[in-house]
This record gives structure tokens, C-alpha cells and sequence, in this order.
């Protein structure tokens, strides 16, 4: 928390919420070339700083004194699992701060929900710790950063966002970490929540939430440390059955961890089926043979999120998150550090 932003006269009667904001990167801090300014094409994600990202939305300082912090500026395709514990840190410590409220977090759209879930696993669900994002560029027509960043302060900032794990906020809508996922490579409204839509909206009419969240059971990781030092993660990989799926990838990848020049070893693997989970003969296969070396196997359906049981609601890259967290927890583990 090295940086903050300098408070100015407030609008409305009262003391503002304390709201941090940290910056990760993504389209939202992206610069395009010169020449294609204002249509943002060619542009590179995770330059601008978000000193810079929150002085591009004016007004927003009358809804939240502010504070925010940089903690990388990266295209979000290029993220890692190191960045969900150094962000549930982040979070952690600024709610031990006396008179703190929300946090928001720009970040990347292409991996914002895998972000989102891992921290709603990794977070108790207290003030609010809201995801944003841009589809372009922050100096082309129409942008959305600002929009959006803007409106998810308003959301971090407000009591009544408070409780309901990790929220997303884009092009007006509130989304629930658990169903949230981009749905679209380049709409402004690129990102939704399936058949359960979003939790609320945001908009001149301020905050309204339209649905309440199923609750899930307590997360297990909620109150665990978050030593990121000592982190090691192990490997989970997806794999899809198709037209074709032989098993002959997973076969590989078996060899490979057996012979130890996989590294870290395979620990589980991700199956999208499908329909509702369906996997080809050959690709089951070879599942079969992982299974009994150890490695869990589970079967997602590559038509959309699972439905019912242990994942509910959770999409593939979602499960994998889930997996990933649990065989952190799980003393036999053989990982690596963890990257950025
Ligand atoms: N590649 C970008 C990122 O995820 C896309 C975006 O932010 O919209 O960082």
C-alpha cells in the first residue's frame, strides 16, 4: 500500500467509506498505438498505472476516500495462481485496518474469473472486494474503464454489498464470483452469469441488488494462512473429450510425472465431457489408468457450468481453481513456486 490518492471535498453529508483499489493490469490499463487511439486496436494490455486509471474517472473521489496500491501490471492471460494469494493478502490486511471499507481490484477480463472465484474461496465474506475490468482500451472511443471503475467503487463502497463474497462489476452489472464468466472475446457486455443472471445492477439509480446468492458451504480456505512463500502448487490440467479424444495426451502426461520429468507431477486433471459429462471410450480410458495412479479425476460438462453436487454452478477453469486451492491444503503436495 505505497500509494495513496489525496482526498477531495465530499458530496454528500458524512464521512466517505475508505476504499482501496488495487491495480493489476488488464485491457483497463491497456495503451493502444498512436494511430489507433480511438479504436484501441493493437493495443497492449497492463501499462497505465492505477493512479492514472482513477484519475480517468472524475467524481469518483465524492463516492470514497481512496487509497490504492499497485501490485503488478500484466495482461491477465499471463497471470498466475501467485497473484490470488498476494491479492487475498492485500485484501486480509487492508480489512484489519481500522475504518476501512470495500477494496476494488482492476484486473485483466480474460482471467477475471478465475481471480474472482479463487478469492471468494480465499476470502471470508465480509466488506465487499469487487473485480473490474475494460473490454477497450483506456483512451478509445467509448471506453469503458472508467465506467466501470468508477461503479465498482460506488459498489465497494456501499454497506450493502457487504456479505456476499466476491462481486464483479462491468458495463452496469453486478455479478457473483461463483457464476460470473466472460462470455464474449470483445462485447462491452462481455461478461454474464448464465442462467442465474446477475446479482444486481449499478447504475444512476445507484445500487440494487435483484437476487440473493445461494449461499455455498463455509470455504475451507477462508481462514487458512496465506504464506505465498511458502506456496506450492501443484498441477492440475484440463483436458476436453471430443470427436476423436484418444487419451493418448493424458497417457503422456502420466509417463511424463511418473518419470519425474514432469514437474510438478500431475495431481489432477479436469475432463470437459460432453453434454452432461460424457467422455469418449478411449479418452476414459486413459482417465481409468490416471485414477489409479493417484491422480483425481474430474469430470466437468463442457456445455456450461456443472449442475448440482460439490461444483455447483462452477464452470471448468473454476473447478480447476477449486482443485488447485485444495491440493495446496494437502501435505502431499509436490509443486512448484508459484508464478506471478
Ligand atoms: N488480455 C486482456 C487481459 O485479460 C483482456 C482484457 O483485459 O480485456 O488482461
Amino acid at each position: 500500500m505505497q500509494d495513496s490518492r489525496s482526498e477531495s471535498p465530499e458530496a454528500g453529508a458524512g464521512p466517505r467509506p475508505h476504499v482501496l483499489v488495487l491495480g493489476t493490469g488488464g485491457t483497463i490499463a491497456g495503451v493502444a498505438p498512436v494511430a489507433n487511439t480511438a479504436t484501441g486496436a493493437g493495443y497492449t494490455a497492463g501499462v497505465l498505472g492505477v493512479d492514472r486509471l482513477l484519475a480517468s474517472a472524475p467524481g469518483v473521489e465524492q463516492h470514497a476516500r481512496l487509497e490504492f496500491a499497485q501490485l503488478c501490471n500484466i495482461d491477465s492471460k499471463d497471470a498466475g495462481p501467485g497473484l490470488w494469494l498476494e491479492l487475498a493478502r492485500a485484501v486480509r490486511a487492508w480489512r484489519e485496518r481500522a475504518g476501512s471499507a470495500g477494496c476494488v481490484i482492476t484486473h485483466g477480463s480474460d482471467t477475471l474469473e478465475e481471480s474472482a472465484y479463487a478469492l471468494d474461496c480465499l476470502l471470508e465474506p465480509g466488506s465487499p472486494v469487487v473485480l473490474t475490468a475494460a473490454m477497450l482500451p483506456s483512451a478509445a472511443l467509448s471506453a469503458d474503464g472508467p465506467r466501470n471503475l468508477f461503479d465498482a467503487v460506488r459498489v465497494a463502497a456501499d454497506p450493502a454489498a457487504a456479505g456476499r463474497g466476491v462481486l464483479c462489476v462491468a458495463h452496469g452489472r453486478v455479478h457473483a464470483a461463483l457464476d460470473v464468466s466472460k462470455q464474449h472475446p470483445a462485447r462491452i457486455d462481455a461478461f454474464g452469469s448464465g442462467e442465474r443472471g446477475p446479482l444486481g445492477f449499478i447504475g444512476a439509480g445507484g445500487l440494487r441488488f435483484t437476487r440473493e446468492q445461494p449461499r455455498h458451504a463455509p470455504c475451507a480456505f477462508a481462514s487458512s494462512p496465506l504464506s505465498a512463500q511458502d506456496a506450492r502448487w501443484p498441477r492440475v490440467e484440463l483436458v476436453c473429450s471430443h470427436a476423436g479424444a484418444d487419451g493418448e495426451m493424458v497417457r503422456a502426461l502420466l509417463a511424463a510425472s511418473a518419470a519425474g520429468t514432469l514437474r510438478p507431477r500431475l495431481r489432477a486433471l479436469v475432463v470437459l465431457g460432453t453434454g452432461s459429462g460424457t467422455v469418449h471410450e478411449q479418452l476414459q480410458a486413459a482417465l481409468d489408468q490416471a485414477a489409479q495412479a493417484g491422480v483425481r479425476v474430474q469430470v466437468v460438462p463442457r456445455t456450461g457450468p456443472c449442475e448440482g453436487g460439490e461444483f455447483d454452478g462452477l464452470n471448468a477453469v473454476k473447478v480447476r481453481v477449486r482443485l488447485l486451492l485444495e491440493a495446496l491444503q494437502d501435505p502431499r503436495q509436490d509443486g512448484q513456486q508459484p508464478q506471478q
